[in-house]
């Protein structure tokens, strides 16, 4: 039987490069998922995509912008009662708005801690109602390196990076007691649209500093992200797990 059969996930931001590659992984393995991004029409394609990779699970596209905190307890709400439980959420979306931190504005700031750190607490508080009904939960958040060792012109980046950590410690700690556990995920360098904006010159010279010499795909993100939302993953709890070729340790 496929890892997922029967289970219900939400995963942001499924649009594009590491969302929608933890989207077809989970189907790979049985799961309904439910995913969201401003532009729905990006996202319309995904159902079909899982169809013709023969994925026992499927794809629900369902625009939800996540920094929307009117819509989003309603939203989950009715993926839950649409599809009679939720059992797994997986905090993917994000942005980035770099700036030296001397001329940032207040709005690049704002925009990135609401779409990187508020939407992971809404999602999160709006998700695990269901999740300690039913005694059984994985939440998995997608933070990043930079979280971890902060980046020059990413100051509002790393902040809401570190932000999702803490958050998920402590939704580790006062969840894991009725069975929903939540861990986050740290890329480093992976090949999406987000990266695809660095100079060659840039990535020139960051492949030195990572020891596996190349940048990562999407897939392999979402290789550890469906790990943790596994039964495999029970008794991990509160982790940061680095997808980063050993940029970081
Ligand atoms: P991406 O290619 O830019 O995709 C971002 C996704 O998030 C898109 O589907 C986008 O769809 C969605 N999104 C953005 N704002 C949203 C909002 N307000 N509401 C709903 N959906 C929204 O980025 P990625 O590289 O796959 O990154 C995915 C996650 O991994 C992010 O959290 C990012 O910080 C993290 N990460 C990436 C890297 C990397 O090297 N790529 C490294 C470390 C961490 P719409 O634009 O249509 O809304």
């Amino acid at each position: 039987m496929a890892l997922f059969t029967d289970r219900v996930a939400i995963v942001t931001g499924g649009s594009r490069g590491i969302g929608r590659a933890i989207c077809l992984a989970l189907a790979k393995e049985g799961a309904t998922v439910v995913t969201c991004a401003r532009n729905a029409e990006r996202l319309s394609t995904l159902s079909a995509e899982a169809a013709d990779m023969k994925c026992p699970g499927k794809i629900t596209p369902r625009a939800l912008d996540v920094t929307d905190s009117s819509k989003i307890e309603q939203w989950v709400d009715a993926v839950a009662s649409d599809f009679g439980r939720l059992d797994i959420l997986v905090n993917n979306a994000g942005i980035t708005r770099d700036g030296l931190v001397m001329n940032m504005s207040d709005e690049q700031f704002d925009e990135v801690i609401s779409t990187n750190l508020r939407s992971v607490f809404l999602l999160t508080r709006a998700a695990s109602k269901h999740m300690v009904r039913a005694r059984w939960g994985r939440i998995v958040n997608i933070t990043s390196i930079t979280g971890v060792m902060g980046n020059a012109g990413q100051a509002n980046y790393a902040a809401s990076k570190a932000g999702v950590i803490g958050l998920t410690k402590s939704v580790g700690k006062e969840l894991a007691r009725r069975g929903v556990t939540c861990n986050a995920v740290a890329p480093g360098f992976i090949n999406t649209d987000m990266t695809s904006v660095l100079s060659e010159k840039v990535k020139e010279s960051v492949r030195p500093l990572i020891p596996v010499q190349r940048f990562g795909e999407p897939d392999e993100v979402a290789a550890a992200v469906a790990f943790l939302a596994s039964p495999a993953a029970a008794y991990i709890n509160g982790q940061v797990l680095a997808v980063d070729g050993g940029l970081h340790m």
